[in-house]
C-alpha cells in the first residue's frame, strides 16, 4: 500500500449514510428510492391551505421530496448549514459569486481555476463592475497582502482540475479570519468524502455534481452548500434566480451518492496505480497530489483523506502531429470534457494559454487523464502504447 493510498478513510458513519440517507421508505408505500416529481402546480384544497405559508410543497420552483433528500445528503456530507442545486456545476459557481458580491467589490480567484469560472469572473462579473484578481495557488497566507478594503471575495479550487496545484485553505482561511470575506471552494474533485473545506474554515462549497456525484456521464448538475453566515443570502440567491436542477438529473444524482464511498475508493486506488505506473515512464511527469513527487503532497496529507480519479501527466514538448498520434487512436480511453463517470478519458489541455497570475512555464504538453473502471491492465496498455506513438512522432 503506498503514502497516500493508507489515507483512504471515510469518516465513521459515512457509507451508512451514503446507503440511507435522505430517504424514507415509509413516505413512499415502503418503495425504497424516492421518485422523481415531474411538477409545477401543488394543488390546495381550500383557502386555508393557500394562505398557510408553512406548507412544505407550494410550486414545482421550491422544491420536491426528491430535492430535500440530496440536498440534505450533501448538507450533512459537507458540515454545512444548507444546501441548493442548480442545473449544472457552472451555474453553480456564478450563483454562489452573486450570493457575496456586488458592484464595486473585488474577488481573488486561485490563477488554477477552472476556466469557465475565471470566464465568468472575467465577463459578467466585470460587467457588474466587481474587479478580480488572480492569485498564486500557492500563495497561502500570504493572501491577506493581496486584499484591499473592496475584497469580498476569495476562491478556490483544490487541487486545480487542470494542473493539480493544492491551496493551503487553512492557511488563508486563517489569514483573512474576521475579515467580511467569502472563501468559496470548488470541491468537485475530492467530493466531501476525501475533504471538508467548511471545516477548514470555508464558507461556500461548490460542486459541479455532473462529475462525481452523477458519476456516469448521464446527467448535469451542481450544487452550492452554505454555512450559517451565508446561507440565507445563497438561498434567497437561488430563489430569485429561479434556479431548478430537473427532476431526472436529480433522481440520477441521488443514485449516484448511493455508490459513491465505493466508487471514490476505487478510483483512487486506479488512478494512485496508473499514476504510479506512469511516473516510472521515460519522459513522462505526472501531476497527482498524492504522489510524494507532488510539491503540494505535504498539505494533501495533511488535509485530505483520500485522493480523486483525475490527474494530468506532461509529455516532453512535441508538435500538435505527436499529440494526434497518441489520441487518434486510442483504444479504451475516450477523447472528451468533464470526467467523474465509469468511463476513462484523455484530454490535451494547454496551461500556458489560460493562466495569468503565474506564467505556466513547464515545457511539454499536459494530458489530463480521468481514471474509470476498464481493466487497469487495458488501460496501461493503451496509454503505454499511446505515449509510444508520441514519442515516435516527436522523433524522440
Ligand atoms: C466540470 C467542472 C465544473 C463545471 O461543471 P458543469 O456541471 O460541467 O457545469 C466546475 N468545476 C470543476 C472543477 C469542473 O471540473
Amino acid at each position: 500500500m503506498s503514502e497516500s493510498e493508507k489515507t483512504a478513510v471515510f469518516q465513521s458513519g459515512t457509507e451508512t449514510f451514503l446507503t440511507h440517507g435522505g430517504r424514507d421508505p415509509s413516505a413512499q408505500h415502503g418503495f425504497v428510492n424516492t421518485p422523481a416529481y415531474r411538477g409545477s402546480t401543488v394543488i390546495f384544497d381550500t383557502l386555508a391551505e393557500l394562505d398557510d405559508a408553512t406548507i412544505r410543497y407550494r410550486y414545482g420552483r421550491q422544491g420536491t421530496p426528491l430535492t430535500d433528500g440530496l440536498q440534505a445528503m450533501i448538507t450533512e456530507l459537507e458540515g454545512a448549514a444548507g444546501t441548493v442545486l442548480t442545473p449544472s456545476g457552472v451555474s453553480a459557481i456564478s450563483l454562489a459569486f452573486l450570493t457575496c458580491l456586488s458592484v464595486g467589490d473585488e474577488v481573488l480567484i486561485t490563477d488554477s481555476v477552472y476556466e469557465p469560472t475565471r470566464r465568468f469572473a472575467d465577463s459578467v462579473l466585470r460587467r457588474m463592475g466587481i474587479t478580480t484578481r488572480y492569485f498564486d495557488p500557492r500563495i497561502g497566507s500570504a493572501i491577506a497582502e493581496m486584499t484591499s478594503e473592496r475584497t469580498r471575495a476569495v476562491f478556490i479550487e483544490s487541487p486545480g482540475s487542470l494542473t493539480f496545484e493544492i491551496q493551503d485553505l487553512p492557511a488563508i482561511t486563517e489569514a483573512l479570519s474576521g475579515r467580511d470575506i467569502a472563501v468559496l471552494v470548488d470541491n468537485s474533485w475530492a467530493t466531501p468524502l476525501f475533504y471538508k473545506p467548511l471545516s477548514l474554515g470555508a464558507d461556500m462549497v461548490i460542486h459541479s455534481a455532473t462529475k462525481m456525484f452523477v458519476g456516469h456521464s448521464d446527467a448535469m448538475m451542481g450544487t452550492v452548500s452554505a454555512n450559517d453566515t451565508y446561507l440565507d443570502r445563497l438561498v434567497q440567491t437561488h430563489r430569485t434566480f429561479g434556479l431548478i436542477a430537473s427532476p431526472d438529473d436529480t433522481y440520477l444524482a441521488t443514485r449516484g451518492m448511493r455508490t459513491l464511498a465505493v466508487r471514490m475508493k476505487e478510483h483512487q486506488s486506479r488512478a494512485l496505480e496508473l499514476a504510479h505506473w506512469l511516473e516510472d515512464l521515460d519522459g513522462v511527469e505526472v501531476l497527482h497530489p498524492a504522489l510524494p513527487s507532488h510539491p503540494d503532497n505535504g498539505v494533501f496529507l495533511r488535509d485530505f483523506s483520500g485522493a480523486g480519479c483525475l490527474f494530468s501527466i506532461i509529455l516532453p514538448p512535441a508538435p500538435r502531429a505527436a499529440i494526434a498520434a497518441m489520441v487518434d487512436s486510442m483504444r479504451v480511453f475516450g477523447m472528451g470534457y468533464s470526467w467523474g463517470g465509469f468511463e476513462s478519458l484523455i484530454l490535451p489541455a494547454d496551461p500556458r494559454r489560460i493562466r495569468t497570475a503565474v506564467p505556466w512555464d513547464k515545457p511539454g504538453n499536459l494530458m489530463r487523464i480521468h481514471v474509470g473502471f476498464e481493466g487497469l491492465d487495458d488501460l496501461k496498455a493503451d496509454l503505454g502504447e499511446g505515449i509510444a506513438r508520441y514519442l515516435k512522432t516527436a522523433g524522440m
